[in-house]
């Protein structure tokens, strides 16, 4: 079918044949497909959506235009997590080692922060010397030896999606439910995994606000892996605060190996090991769901998740003292405390505000090539309920660069909201889809 054929009919609502869509994207991709037909097809989809079955064939498409991992060779089921976003979000250092500790195996790609949330390569950079450029063969070798590894996205995976995204981004269609699904699923499904756990986050620091917008999302990405052949199931978890108490690349990754410890923030660890129960539960490695919370609490408590961690920084080249003393991470030149006006509860901490105080300081990107400083950031010390004294600190943001810091305390400064009682509590996890 000639590409403005294939327009029109996505324009006038038709469903468009799994064949058709391929032979788009095939063309797209190789430069076949002008900028200006893919514009106008991605806004036809915008408007007029895409059936389940499209949105598997466009995934698909999107993903047979790169490489697709085969890991068949690896003894063991393959399972990684994918979450859609946000502040203080750093359960992949924690869950990955953790599952990987448990039995399977744990091929994880992720991306780079952007705005106001971070991303776990920024993160994994911030331990000296951990490369997460590996080839595909060093990540499969590293990934024989711990069954864990950590790196980022390549140009041969899903190059449609590179091409595509940039186009949205500058078209005014990146908010289309069927194209972000695609995207991120095209990506993930070319990871040669059998299993995949999808956060998916609400509330005001996530890609999605609305609940059931995220539920529609995560449905939609359910769908599309089940449509593969993969186990997937979806937690639409909370995302209303930060997650844990640091923001910050450095400072995140402290707290994660503090919660690898047993000594991290509620909220974080309970997460963490929910996701990585999940992870099990779906590669078939526990009996049941609650088998495999036990298991990664057992990991957590030994401390094998811990010493995952520490093996899989030493093989992608990274200083493994930093699962010793955060003191070989880098370090702000300069703390600055926020303090407390009046004594209270906390009754809310705007989510997207702090990340973008975090940004601010230099913790994460305002365009993509933006450059990050690993040090900076900010630790919440209330959460959402905490009691307060009037004097007491209610954060410290860890600077090495004043040019934003009015900037990124004015926005935290009026973040953190107190009363007089603390609200109902938030579930973590909102709902399920299995
Ligand atoms: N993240 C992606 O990878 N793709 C989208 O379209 C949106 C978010």
């Amino acid at each position: 079918m000639r590409a403005v054929d294939l327009i029109q009919r996505k324009r006038d609502g038709y469903e468009l044949a799994p064949a058709d869509i391929a032979a788009f994207i095939e063309g797209y991709t190789r430069g076949a497909i002008p900028d200006y037909q893919a514009s106008a097809f991605a806004m036809a989809v915008y408007f007029k959506g895409m059936t389940a079955a499209e949105t598997v064939a466009l995934t698909r498409a999107m993903m047979e235009t790169g490489e697709v991992l085969d890991l068949s060779d690896l003894p063991g089921p393959k399972v990684d997590k994918h979450s859609t976003g946000g502040v203080g979000d750093k359960t992949s250092l924690i869950l990955a080692p953790l599952a990987a500790a448990c039995g399977v195996f744990v091929p994880m790609i992720s991306g780079r922060g952007l705005g106001h949330t971070g991303g776990t390569l920024d993160k994994l950079e911030a331990i000296p010397g951990f490369r997460v450029g590996l080839s595909l063969e060093e990540f499969r070798a590293v990934l024989r030896k711990s069954r864990l590894g950590l790196i980022g996205q390549t140009p041969e995976i899903a190059p449609a999606d590179r091409k595509l995204y940039a186009l949205r981004d500058v078209t005014s269609t990146v908010e289309s439910r069927p194209l972000i699904a695609a995207s991120i699923m095209s990506k993930k499904m070319a990871e040669g995994i059998d299993a995949l756990i999808l956060d998916v986050k609400t509330g005001d620091g996530a890609f999605m606000q609305k609940y059931e917008d995220s539920l529609a999302l995560a449905q939609a990405m359910v769908d599309i892996g089940r449509g593969m052949g993969k186990k997937v199931a979806a937690l639409i978890t909370d995302m209303d605060q930060p997650l844990g108490r640091a923001v910050g690349n450095a400072l995140e990754i402290a707290e994660s190996v503090e919660t690898l410890k047993g000594k991290g923030p509620k909220d974080l660890e309970d997460l963490s090991v929910e996701l990585a129960a999940w992870m099990l539960s779906l590669a078939g490695a526990a009996a049941s769901l609650d088998a495999a919370r036990a298991k990664v609490r057992d990991a957590l408590r030994s401390g094998d998740g811990l010493a995952k961690f520490r093996e899989v920084i030493q093989l992608q080249g990274g200083d493994p003292r930093v699962c010793d003393d955060p003191k070989h991470l880098p370090a702000a030149r300069e703390k600055v405390e926020v303090l407390a006006e009046t004594a209270g509860r906390v009754t809310s901490i705007a989510c997207r505000a702090v990340g973008t105080a975090g940004m601010l300081l230099g913790a994460g990107r305002e365009t993509v090539d933006s450059r990050i400083d690993p040090a900076v950031g900010l630790i919440l010390h209330k959460k959402v309920g905490d009691p307060v004294e009037k004097g007491e600190p209610l954060l410290t943001l860890h600077v090495n660069d004043r040019a934003r810091l009015d900037e990124s305390l004015s926005l935290v400064k009026s973040a953190i909201r107190l009363g007089p009682d603390a609200p109902a509590p938030r579930p973590l996890v909102h709902s399920i889809l299995d």
